[in-house]
């Protein structure tokens, strides 16, 4: 397989090089070359989940790896499902949270660990350094831990993440290292950046990307879009309308790029928050990030999402409008009665699905079939949930466990002195 940079197309690298290196020069994030052919869809919408991901994963890096251990790093990747359920006539919630830590994240998370274990040399030292707004956090954690020679340190933004979220990833201890800075998800994500650009510190420790910006995560997601087309009626391929709860936008990337592929979806709608930079530049083609909003969908609350790039290289690649994408933006009241309302139609979700829902509802058309993307837990929510519904949640059993235990994070400020000490000092 074949990447390029976004931001200097004379950089190629191979799926290896661009899973290792995470960002390449210049801070541009890769993109595949070429999309491979998959064949006959329909035949391959036969195939069981893991089957079916093993052959399109092959496809893009079976030449690099090999058939055989793509499949193995699928099969241990995804030991979960991704089911589709039934909301109401012709609306389909796609259910991302059934994995370790509750939310789509552990698909990518997951096979990002498996990429990363097949692709580096058993010598190197590797730390993973990733920004977090929930729950990648959380999925990356979990995925690497307890793994040989890698480290890992995740930064959030401290007091802006439902506590039980941070209870997930910030017990485990270990070869997990977390830390609380006083700033946002974006002084977070630029703490990050300013790592990468750092050519010594990123040799010293040899630093590896975990967030969406890594091409393996993306490559994972594509997948559950072909598992949702899978299980719907098969009346519904061709006028499929997929609504996306999107922060940074990598899960919309990801169906963007199952479309390319040959998925049969009519469209896609970009659902944000009020943190609405994609929203506003769809509308009126000025980009113009504002300060970062904090909303009951925190996880979402992103307002100079780094995936854009992507989603602009592949509708031109296409040949596709940005005119032909859905968007809206939801304000917190909005999901709140959204939340209530599925309540009374017998669905319990939580804020991010919510919103993708709010959107489908008003933008899905006649003799459409719309799907929305769950990308977590309901219980992942619970406090905002419980407070919206005035109703009890159960905790699955992963929060229940990490809930009872002690937080093990320290926190810096917004920094980036601080932030090298901490990636220096988890080294011994
Ligand atoms: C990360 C996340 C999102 C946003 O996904 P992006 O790929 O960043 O757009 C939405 N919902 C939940 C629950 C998330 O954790």
């Amino acid at each position: 397989m074949k990447l390029y940079n976004l931001k200097d197309h004379q950089e190629e690298v191979s799926f290896a090089q661009a899973v290792r290196q995470g960002l390449g020069r210049n801070q541009g994030l890769f993109f595949p070359a070429q999309l491979p052919d998959l064949g006959d869809i329909d035949a391959l919408l036969e195939q069981d989940f893991v089957t079916r991901s093993s052959r399109i994963l092959s496809a893009f890096i079976g030449d690099e790896l090999g058939a055989e251990t793509v499949r193995q790093m699928v099969s241990n990747a995804f030991q979960f499902p991704a089911p589709v359920a039934q909301v109401k006539d012709a609306v389909y919630a796609l259910e991302l949270f059934h994995g370790p830590t509750l939310a789509f994240k552990d698909f990518g998370g997951r096979f990002m660990a498996q990429s990363l274990a097949a692709v580096s040399d058993a010598n190197g030292n590797i730390t993973i350094l990733t920004a977090t707004s929930g729950d990648t956090g959380a999925a990356v954690a979990h995925a690497f831990y307890g793994m040989d020679n890698i480290k890992v340190v995740i930064l959030y933004p401290k007091g802006k993440i439902s506590p039980l979220q941070e209870k997930l990833f910030c017990t485990l201890g270990g070869n997990i290292h977390t830390v609380a800075v006083n700033g946002t998800f974006d002084d977070c994500q630029s703490l990050v950046k300013h790592a990468f650009d750092d050519a010594e510190l990123r040799q010293e420790v040899g630093l590896n990307s975990a967030n969406s910006i890594n091409i393996s995560r993306l490559m994972a997601q594509i997948c559950y879009y072909f598992e949702a087309v899978a299980q719907l009626p098969k009346a519904a391929r061709g006028n499929l309308v997929v609504s996306v709860p999107s922060g940074n936008f990598g899960n919309l990337t990801a169906g963007l790029l199952a479309k390319a592929l040959g998925l049969p979806v009519k469209r896609f709608i970009a659902a944000t928050n009020v943190n609405d930079t994609v929203p506003r530049y769809l509308q009126d083609g000025k980009w113009d990030p504002k300060a970062t909003v904090p909303t009951i969908s925190n996880a979402m609350d992103v307002s100079q999402p780094n995936n854009w790039p992507r989603i602009e290289e592949l509708c031109q690649q296409q040949g596709w409008g940005l005119n032909e994408l859905g968007y809206g933006a939801v304000s917190d009241e909005q999901t709140a009665e959204t939340l209530r309302q599925m309540d009374a139609d017998g669905y319990l979700c939580e804020p991010h699905g919510a919103i993708a829902y709010r959107i489908l509802n008003e933008q899905l058309q006649a003799g459409e079939t719309g799907l929305f993307l769950c990308t977590a837990h309901p219980a992942k929510f619970k406090e905002v949930v419980e407070d919206i519904l005035q109703k009890e949640i159960d905790l699955p059993a992963p929060l229940a466990k990490h809930g009872a235990m002690e937080l093990l994070s320290v926190e810096r400020d917004n920094d980036f002195a601080q932030l090298k000490a901490v990636l220096q000092a988890v080294q011994d």
